[in-house]
């Protein structure tokens, strides 16, 4: 199978489909594999590194969509990558389609086959293709929060760690899942003093066999989080019900409870956000001041740390795109369940029933 990998397009978008070793992999699987030229220049790859793993360069994005078996992504197609696409072809990229009918219209008129990264599964009930993007924001949350402390960035000039003789900051951390965890055992890392809320008692009891006095646990009632809340020096939000809007955990009255300069990191924002002041935030312009608390809300956090990221996403994805390559979309799926589940559209019908249902289309 000849497999592309364009350059990601969509602004501030940083991160590549497919790293060195992925085309690497997909090679010795006996693949041809074409990347744009540049197209890992922003994760730290050079061209020079897919050409010894095998691939081959291509200047053009056009060059890629005209030959390819199968494109291989980042971000859903864009406008111009969409009127490229065949109805022969197989998309494997992050689409995110039910609040997007434009999208959804383009790709259904192409043709193509589309397996959205975001709705594969895994045995234990988990997504698999979402899970890294979530450890890597969950990981970053502490240390983007660390620097919303600061006093230069309107914090309340505290550091998370404290130093010998003064003590630590105290984090809340809403959600105990995959971010909410790594968040937390990077934030006690650190130094701070932490306590994760969730509404799960099975999680909790997970996180504390798993972490034992790293941080503490509480249930998450309005009254042990508007509690945590008013005493913490930084709130990070890492709610999640699943396809649903995040619930407003914390109100703007709220605010006036927290320390003044307190830091707010809102990870759920690609949701919709769990603190009602949360507003979306970008790279270039990330924090906000609400009633004196400041407030983080970067959508993609993941892109701060493109190769991170991409080399997180790499891994994942490897697995899939290579039985895609080798058994082709159609075998590929009917092995594998999970990877069924990826499926979102095929030969102009939508075949993934929540998107159906979200854009009022029959699937
Ligand atoms: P997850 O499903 O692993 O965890 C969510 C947790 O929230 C669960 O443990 C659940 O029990 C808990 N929860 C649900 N309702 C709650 C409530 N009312 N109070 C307290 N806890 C509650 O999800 P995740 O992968 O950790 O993702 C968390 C959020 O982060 C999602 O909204 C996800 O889309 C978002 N996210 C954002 C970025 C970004 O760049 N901003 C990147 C990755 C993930």
């Amino acid at each position: 199978m000849l497999i592309g990998c364009p350059t990601e397009i969509k602004p501030q978008e940083f991160r590549v489909g497919m790293t060195p070793a992925a085309a690497m992999e997909a090679v010795r699987h006996g693949h041809e594999v074409v990347i744009q030229t540049g197209a890992g220049t922003g994760a730290g790859f050079a061209d020079a590194d897919y050409v010894a793993a095998g691939a081959r360069m291509a200047d053009t994005a056009e060059e890629i969509f005209s030959t390819a078996d199968m494109i291989v992504k980042v971000k859903e197609p864009q406008a111009v990558e969409r009127a490229m696409l065949r109805e022969d072809q197989l998309l494997f990229t992050y689409l995110h389609l039910a609040p997007d009918p434009e999208q959804t219209h383009d790709l259904l008129k192409s043709g193509a086959t589309c397996i959205a990264y975001e709705t594969v599964t895994d045995a234990r009930g988990g997504l698999p293709l979402l899970a890294p993007m979530s450890e890597v924001a969950g990981r970053l949350a502490p240390q983007v929060g660390a620097y919303t402390l600061q006093k230069a960035n309107g914090g309340r000039g505290v550091l998370l760690g404290g130093v010998p003789g003064v003590g630590p900051a105290k984090v809340a951390v809403i959600g105990g899942g995959v971010v909410g965890t790594h968040a937390a055992r990077i934030a006690a890392g650190m130094g701070a003093d932490v306590t994760v809320l969730d509404m799960s008692l099975d999680r909790m009891r997970y996180l504390d066999d798993a972490f034992g006095s790293v941080f503490r646990t509480r249930y998450a009632s309005s009254g042990n989080t508007a509690e945590l809340v008013a005493e913490a020096d930084l709130v990070i939000g890492a709610v999640l019900v699943p396809g649903a809007a995040a619930p407003k955990l914390v109100s703007r009255a709220q605010l006036s409870t927290m320390k003044p300069g307190a830091a707010i990191v809102d990870v759920a924002i690609d949701q919709g956000g769990c603190f009602e002041t949360s507003r979306a935030t970008t790279h270039a312009d990330p924090i906000y001041d609400v009633d004196g608390i400041m407030h983080y809300c970067v959508a993609n956090m993941p892109g701060a740390v493109a190769r991170t990221s991409t080399i997180a996403l790499g891994n994942a994805t490897m697995p899939f795109m290579i039985a895609l390559a080798n058994k082709g979309w159609r075998e590929a799926c009917l092995a594998d369940p999970h990877l069924r589940n990826g499926l979102n559209v095929h030969a102009g019908k939508l075949t993934y029933a929540a998107v159906g249902e979200a854009l009022n289309l029959a699937s």
